[in-house]
């Protein structure tokens, strides 16, 4: 996280927060800050996430496997209404920042446009000539047939080439953003084409967490706790700024 220097020196507002400042009425003086966290500690493993009243917050707590069970029944939903590969229904859905029914009008009038938009498919104006030869167009090689990888675009490469491109891009925190290795080619590789091109388990781990944080930061709903090191998702009813407070580490975020 970084340091803003300003604030040094001078009063931090990251200090102003005050517990005591609630306009809810709460049932439990919060009495000094370690007895607080104390309870609130306490209330997390007694009564879990759904103990907080909706009325009162409008945010639940989740956990990475929460979170992920619910990216996932919207993922397999989606997938079977469009008859999409699930991995291709997640780059719709972050596209459209997971909102369903919005996905699903433009589907409805213009579904080869829905992918333009998604990055999954070339404009049919766009589409590239497959060539016969069977070069790799980054490292000049001649590879036999099955070992030239490409997405819809056809824009060809060999694996090895594929399988550098894919470990920088992982390598350097990308997601999502895996792209096609074409110049100004927008597609965006579906996961399940970029999986089998990291060569290690550890890799692998790094695409799996990266993506996961590309689902959340996109949905409309949904927010990472800045808390250092916290795995918790909050999700809000209503996408507004509002105060939320983690019930895991009990960081306070807007
Ligand atoms: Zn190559
Ligand atoms: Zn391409
Ligand atoms: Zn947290």
């Amino acid at each position: 996280m970084s340091v803003d220097m300003n604030s040094q020196g001078s009063d931090s507002n990251e200090e102003d927060y005050d517990p005591n400042c609630e306009e809810e009425e709460e049932e439990e003086d919060p009495g000094d800050m370690e007895d607080y966290y104390i309870g609130v500690a306490n209330d997390v493993e007694q009564q879990g996430a759904d103990a907080f009243d909706p009325e009162e917050y409008q945010f639940t707590c989740l956990t990475y496997k929460e979170s992920e069970s619910t990216l996932n029944e919207h993922v397999a939903s989606l997938a079977s209404t469009l008859k999409v590969s699930p991995a291709v229904a997640k780059l719709l859905l972050v596209n459209f920042h997971w909102q369903v029914s919005e996905i699903l009008e433009r589907h409805k009038s213009n579904s080869a446009q829905l992918l333009v938009e998604a990055g999954v498919q070339l404009t049919s104006s766009k589409h590239t000539m497959v060539h016969s030869s069977h070069h790799c167009a980054v490292c000049m090689q001649f590879v036999r047939k099955e070992n030239l990888l490409s997405l819809a675009c056809q824009h060809q490469f060999c694996r090895s080439c594929w399988e550098q491109h894919c470990t920088v891009l992982v390598k350097d925190g990308v997601g999502v953003g895996v792209s096609c290795m074409a110049q100004d080619c927008p597609l965006r590789t579906p996961e399940d084409f970029v999986f089998p091109l990291l060569p290690s388990e550890e890799l692998k781990d790094k695409y799996r967490r990266y993506l996961f944080r590309d689902y959340v930061e996109s949905h409309y709903q949904l927010q990472l706790c800045p808390g250092a090191d916290c795995p918790m998702v909050i999700q809000v009813q209503e996408p507004r700024a509002r105060r939320v407070q983690c019930n895991r580490c009990n960081e306070v975020f807007w």
